[in-house]
């Protein structure tokens, strides 16, 4: 019937055409423009679309919910982003570098502890140099053979990812942040250049890293067309993983006095972007956890299927600020897992030791 179109197309937040909506989403419809108003506007029952997200994410993964063994390896950054606590602007930032075997001691730890995967995460610090990098994902890959390891170290040339591609590393987040090039320009200062970041995404993806973006919600000068831009972008990359939270603000930085972004406005776009991606591996992300007591719960029944818990030595983990009251203890511990566990089997899901890699 074409009820559909002529519904959508007249913005109706009916249940039986919402319904038939994310079902042909989930087919692989592109949503037209409005359609995508309506969809990321939320004024229709957000409980149905969290239902289908949760249903699609079930279809292809089931009750399984992946675990990363977060390893914070640096809080100095080269960059400014306007955003980010540790941008190289912010004096009062607490800095530090992870040795090599400081980091080595967190995957052993993680190990045992059913850790699969080393997420080695950081600013765009140049002491870590290409070679450095390299010797260290070797290591960590002759050590734990079974084990993935995913880099997120920012930007860097092609040569570099593909050095640390051969050295062993399986996948790679770099999130773009928005994929309006007018917004991007608003958030960041000047030398950093939108073109090369989403250059950085195709490049990765070519290289054979299993890739990863995202972006925050709520941010500065964000509405719903820069959210639209988004969806689109990550039909275009097919990213194998995409990393959503809520934009919130870090008192040190110039957007320290803006609005954080909202647990309902995240928790669609985590959804919508579950239907447009059955198969792509999705974070409950720490973010989400921090503007809300139950906000990883609620990313899991949107269709999120990762949790990420912090594996760095518990000493820096309070100095790597991203933004104000980012969690770092608790369930957010690697050392918490047990009760992470629990919570997560009381939402509906399993934790699973396994690498999890992407299906797509
Ligand atoms: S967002 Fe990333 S690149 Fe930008 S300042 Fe923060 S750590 Fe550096």
């Amino acid at each position: 019937m074409n009820g559909l179109k002529q519904q959508t197309d007249l913005l109706s937040p009916d249940k039986e055409h919402m319904e038939e909506l994310f079902d042909k989403m989930a087919a692989g419809y592109e949503p037209s423009v409005s359609e995508w108003r309506l969809l990321i506007g939320g004024a229709y029952d957000r409980a149905l679309l969290y239902r289908k997200a949760d249903a699609v994410r079930r279809q292809h993964y089931g009750r399984d919910v992946y675990i990363r063994g977060l390893i914070e390896i640096s809080s100095y950054c080269r960059n400014d982003c306007y955003y980010c606590g540790i941008r190289r602007g912010n004096v009062h930032a607490r800095r530090y570098r992870l040795p090599e075997e400081e980091i080595l001691a967190c995957c052993e730890n993680g190990y045992g502890l059913g850790f699969r995967t080393f997420v080695l995460q950081g600013g765009e610090d140049i002491f870590f140099t290409t070679k450095r990098v390299a010797g260290i994902v070797r290591r960590i890959k002759e050590r734990y053979p079974d084990c993935a390891v995913t880099l997120s170290l920012g930007e860097r040339e092609r040569e570099d990812y593909e050095e640390w591609y051969q050295a062993g590393a399986d996948r790679y987040l770099l999130r773009h942040e928005t994929a309006s090039k007018e917004h991007y320009e608003k958030i960041h200062p000047p030398e950093l250049c939108y073109e090369h970041r989403i250059q950085c995404l195709w490049n990765l993806k070519q290289i054979g890293y299993q890739t990863g973006c995202g972006f925050m919600v709520g941010s500065p000068y964000q509405g719903t067309e820069e959210l639209i831009a988004d969806m689109r972008f990550l039909r275009e990359l097919q990213p194998h993983m995409v990393g959503i939270g809520p934009f919130i603000p870090h008192h040190d930085t110039p957007f320290g006095a803006c609005a954080q972004g909202s647990l309902a406005q995240t928790l669609t776009m985590l959804a919508l972007t579950r239907l447009i991606l059955p198969k792509a591996l999705i974070p409950a992300t720490t973010a989400l956890g921090t503007i809300h007591p139950q906000g990883r719960e609620w990313g899991l029944k949107a269709g999120a299927n990762v949790v990420m818990p912090n594996l760095s030595p518990p000493g820096v983990r309070g100095q790597y600020s991203l933004y104000d009251h980012k969690l770092c203890t608790g369930d957010e511990a690697a050392e918490g897992m047990e009760h992470m566990k629990c919570r997560v089997a009381d939402a509906g899901y399993r934790v699973v030791v396994d690498r999890g890699d992407s299906l797509c």
